[in-house]
């Protein structure tokens, strides 16, 4: 059994009427080192039997640093038992996790000129990991990244002041923010739909481009649909689906 150790919440705020960020430090003392795009479990008891789901981790690691806190936007499912736990903890509360897991993240490898990074309502939240890394990769290998974000308003565009903020600094980076249940706002990026909307103006390559999908189990599969359909190879499309893991 991987090793559980406790998270005390130490901030939060809501992201979204239904979507709550939340702020944990490690409360053993001991280090938490992970890669963007890894996730984190959180356990618990269901009417006394062991439970479990997973969240990503949405800031950018410090390594080997006890006093990192780690950062996860919780999206509020109606009747949900970690949605329960995780919408009523205060600060100081702990909870019990495990982790890091996952391989959702991006490789020293890869020699592609430009990343596709979609996602939908919380699952936007890897890329906000990886910000510092993209930015590494930009500087030293001139890669470009789109950054597609969906959800179903523009209320619902989970850290968009963030994005937009590090779109503005770094010129290889592109982003994009799709509503579709609402008319597209006025920045540059704001386009009405779904994330695959933005298909078709990207010029896709699939000898070119990796492209990554998280969140809606939908649209990752739609999405990783059409990828294929446009010639990417299936290693060039990694996938992260948000499914209930009871
Ligand atoms: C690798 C991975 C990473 C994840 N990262 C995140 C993350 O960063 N943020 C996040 O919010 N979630 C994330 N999830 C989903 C998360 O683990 C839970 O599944 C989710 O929070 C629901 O858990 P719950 O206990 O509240 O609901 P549950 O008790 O699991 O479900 C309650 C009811 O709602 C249904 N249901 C479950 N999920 C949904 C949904 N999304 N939409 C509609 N109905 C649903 C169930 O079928 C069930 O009937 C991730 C999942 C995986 C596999």
């Amino acid at each position: 059994m991987a090793a559980h150790f406790p998270l005390k919440l130490i901030d939060s705020r809501m992201l979204a009427s239904d979507v709550r960020h939340l702020v944990f430090q490690r409360s053993d003392g001991e280090v938490l080192n992970y890669i963007p795009g890894q996730f984190l479990q959180i356990h618990f008891e269901v009417n006394g039997a062991p439970s479990k789901r997973s969240y990503s981790l949405a800031n950018p690691p410090v390594l080997n640093d006890s006093s990192h806190s780690v950062e996860i936007a919780v999206s509020y499912v109606k009747g949900g038992a970690a949605t329960a736990l995780l919408s009523e903890l205060e600060v100081g509360g702990e909870i019990t996790s495990s982790g890091p897991y996952g391989r959702f993240c991006l490789m020293e490898a890869d020699k592609n000129t430009r990343y596709l990074l979609i996602g939908t309502g919380t699952g936007i939240t890897p890329y906000r990991a990886m910000l510092p890394k993209l930015a590494e990769l930009m500087q030293s290998r001139n890669v470009q990244v789109a950054l597609i974000q969906g959800a179903r308003t523009q209320a619902e565009l989970l850290y968009s002041d963030e994005f937009q903020a590090f779109a503005a600094l770094h010129p290889n980076f592109r982003y994009y923010a799709c509503t579709s249940r609402e008319a597209a706002g006025s920045d540059i990026g704001n386009r009405a739909g779904h994330v695959q909307s933005v298909f078709a103006e990207l010029n896709l390559d699939g000898a070119q481009d990796i492209a990554y999908l998280c969140g809606n189990p939908n649209m990752v599969d739609e999405s990783f649909t059409q990828l294929k359909e446009a010639g990417f190879p299936v290693p060039g499309v990694r996938r992260e689906k948000y499914i209930s893991s009871k």
